[in-house]
């Protein structure tokens, strides 16, 4: 956070700031995340920064503020989140380099080695032909490009293991990307993944013309089983559902994720509504037909159901767009008796399978 926004939260007015940032974040319907907060107290307070500027030009544009927008505008004004962006940029440069040092060091060995080796070839031909002076002229040359040679030789294998240990940290830092992008309960993909693979795949749609559909599941009276079951349980079947969506979703460009408590949300790039219908109501019949235990007591839970409403994106919608429109499939899902997949209409209207 930079330090003028800091102080100002530290100030009397602090909370008279914060609840306008919160206000203008529900306006404007972006989430009220820790980031969203942090970019709105900008919009609020420092209304002549650039985090207020980039935020009025998404409003005037009409675009909605999704965190993949609001993640946009930090990567780019937010010091902590361009820090961490410049990190991995100077990472991946400090690998180039020192890749290219290792090779101007490798070949300059190669030289010294071939240079060493026609020394002594022609300190042995001087040998032969008994000329002392010369030919430890030529010892001399050639004790001095050994050592040359050694030294290139312990540069060479201390630059491999500089260049291998940045290796790892980039690894580190991947790991950190990937688990900042992975709900960890279920392992799936998390919300933050799904905005931006959505956003990616509807940017990708309107460049080549392929549609994207959208499907969005919730487990049918999950608030029920978690009150008589009790969280953990609910939670090992968000891990049940989880594991049978994220199967269907390993699949080509697909993407599984956790879209909120006991919702999911799989994403189709380039497949059509009816691929979606089949793969979905695969899932909702393994799940139905399979009988959970509670682990602790080997008790029978039963079956549990899913509802699911399927979207195809119209060409141009943004992606507030598919996924109202998968929802409002899931709420007729869900008003028609549950356990059931319902497509949506590209009118209004939505039908079972
Ligand atoms: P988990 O408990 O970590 O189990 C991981 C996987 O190990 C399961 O994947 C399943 O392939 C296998 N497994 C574990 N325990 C058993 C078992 O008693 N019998 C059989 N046949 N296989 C077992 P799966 O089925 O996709 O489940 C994923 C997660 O969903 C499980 O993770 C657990 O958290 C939850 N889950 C699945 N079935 C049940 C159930 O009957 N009761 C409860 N409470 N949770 C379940």
């Amino acid at each position: 956070m930079s330090t003028d926004i800091d102080t100002l939260l530290r100030s009397p007015k602090a909370y008279q700031w914060a609840r306008k940032a919160i206000d203008a974040m529900e306006t404007h319907k972006a989430w009220p995340t820790a980031l969203n907060f942090e970019l709105w107290l900008h919009y609020v307070a420092a209304k002549d920064s650039d985090v207020a500027a980039e935020i009025n030009t998404v409003i005037e544009s009409g675009e909605h503020f999704t965190d993949q927008v609001g993640a946009n505008i930090a990567a780019h004004h937010l010091p902590a989140a361009k820090l961490s962006g410049e990190i991995l940029n100077a990472g991946k440069n400090l690998t180039k380099e020192l890749n290219s040092v290792s090779r101007a060091i490798e070949s300059a060995r190669e030289t010294s080695e071939i240079y060493g080796q026609q020394l002594a070839t022609a300190s042995e031909s001087l040998d032969a032909q008994g000329n002392a002076a010369v030919r430890t002229m030529v010892e001399n040359l050639s004790n001095a490009t050994r050592k040359v040679h050694a030294e290139n030789q312990a540069l060479e294998s201390q630059l491999a293991d500089t260049t291998d240990e940045l290796g790892r940290l980039r690894e580190h830092l991947e790991q950190v990307r990937r688990d900042a992008m992975t709900d960890a309960l279920t392992m799936l993909a998390n919300r933050k993944a799904f905005d931006e693979s959505l956003e990616q795949a509807c940017a990708d749609s309107d460049r080549t013309g392929e549609v994207v559909t959208l499907a969005v599941v919730d487990i049918d009276h999950f608030k029920t089983f978690n009150d008589t079951w009790g969280h953990q349980t609910g939670d090992q079947v968000l891990r049940y559902v989880a594991s049978v969506i994220g199967r269907i979703g390993g699949e080509g460009a697909r993407l599984s994720a956790r879209y909120g408590g006991e919702e999911f949300a799989v994403i189709f790039p380039g497949e059509r509504r009816e691929v979606a219908m089949a793969a979905l109501e695969a899932v909702r019949e393994e799940i139905s037909s399979r009988t959970l235990k509670r682990r602790s007591t080997n008790e029978d839970l039963g079956a549990i159901t899913i509802s699911t409403g399927i979207a195809e994106r119209r060409r141009g919608d943004p992606p507030a767009a598919v996924i109202e429109a998968a929802d409002g499939a899931l709420y007729a899902a869900k008003r028609s008796g549950r356990n059931r997949t319902m497509l949506a209409e590209t009118g209004s209207e939505s039908r079972a399978a």
